[in-house]
């Protein structure tokens, strides 16, 4: 990447602006093994914006801040107090507790570069609006391997994830999850309940462990999943989350979640094989088509399956 700076001739600079927002100490080095500074994070988030928003804005995010970079403390952020700074939003939620907690919750370009300014590297939405947070519209399966399992084990798992829930009639797209894996995800209608999509997440999950044992496995036990993919469909409860299409991931490599078309995904060899750096920004949105889905997961199908 181009390396972008503010124009002053000598010593470090003390800010910057990025699609209106002032970035302080743009110069510190958010990811050191790679060298990204803060104010190229911020210009990375504004790049991806256009293709981003639409799969972040309005739901409540949780949030991996790393004020003083990637290898120092993070804290994976769920509530925000106090006063949200502009162009961040604050939406109280309803807590498995009773009580109601502010979440952040972002609608413009100006919001998710407010973000990178505030030390967020990673962006985890839940998969719900924030205006229903009791009616889910996205269900995710995680594909994690176990260390050592081959790639292309994790490849087929996400072939099979895709033939299944389209036997259920389901269209589903896949991104990278810019860490060891791999995201298979599912747009519904708002109708059924958490219980339901979590109880159908775990039935596909559950039929993929059926078909290839020794390559997947749906229990989260450690001792269990060696040598094998752990099918993660535990990510579509209340309050869950996942790592949004095109956010950074806060660790070494600089890894993205990165959306791609499904022919797409014999050509990828790691879950972190696009970085910050090195992604390509298509113009248009690989997963636009899921943005206007129209599917929805039926009694029949539950009834089916549970
Ligand atoms: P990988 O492919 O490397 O597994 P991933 O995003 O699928 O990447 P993790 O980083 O293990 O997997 O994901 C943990 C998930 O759990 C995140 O997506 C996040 O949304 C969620 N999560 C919930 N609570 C926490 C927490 N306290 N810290 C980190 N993640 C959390
Ligand atoms: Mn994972």
């Amino acid at each position: 990447m181009k390396r972008a700076r503010p124009g002053t001739t000598a010593g470090s600079v003390t800010r910057a602006t990025v699609a209106g927002v002032v970035i302080t100490h743009p110069d510190r080095v958010v990811f050191p093994a790679l060298q990204i500074t803060k104010l190229e994070l911020a210009q990375y988030y504004a790049r991806v914006a256009p293709l981003m928003l639409p799969h972040v804005a309005g739901r409540p995010l949780a949030l991996v801040r790393c004020p003083d970079g990637v290898g120092k403390q993070c804290f994976f952020q769920k509530h925000w107090a106090g006063t949200p700074p502009p162009a961040i939003d604050t939406v109280p939620i309803l807590q498995h507790d009773g009580t109601r907690r502010r979440h952040v919750v972002i609608h413009s370009a100006t919001g998710l570069v407010t973000l990178a300014q505030w030390g967020v590297i990673e962006i985890h939405p839940w998969g719900c609006r924030a205006d229903d947070a009791n009616l889910p519209d996205r269900i995710v399966f995680d594909l994690d391997p176990a260390p050592g399992v081959a790639w292309s084990t994790v490849q087929g798992g996400a072939r099979q994830l895709h033939r299944l829930l389209g036997g259920q009639g389901l269209d589903s797209w896949l991104k990278t999850s810019g860490g060891k894996g791999l995201h298979v995800v599912v747009p519904i209608a708002r109708r059924p309940s958490w219980d339901d999509v979590s109880a159908f997440a775990r039935a596909i999950a559950e039929q993929l462990q059926a078909a290839f044992p020794d390559r997947f496995i749906t229990k989260a036990s450690k001792s269990a999943r060696r040598g094998r993919v752990f099918i993660d469909w535990l990510r579509n409860s209340r309050g869950a989350t996942s790592v949004a299409p095109w956010s950074p991931r806060a660790r070494p490599s600089a890894g993205v979640s990165v959306p791609l078309p499904w022919p797409r995904l014999g050509h990828v060899g790691a879950g972190d094989q696009y970085t910050v750096t090195s992604v390509r920004v298509p113009s248009a949105d690989p997963w636009r088509e899921l943005l206007t889905a129209k599917q929805a997961l039926t009694k029949e199908m539950l009834r089916r399956l549970i």
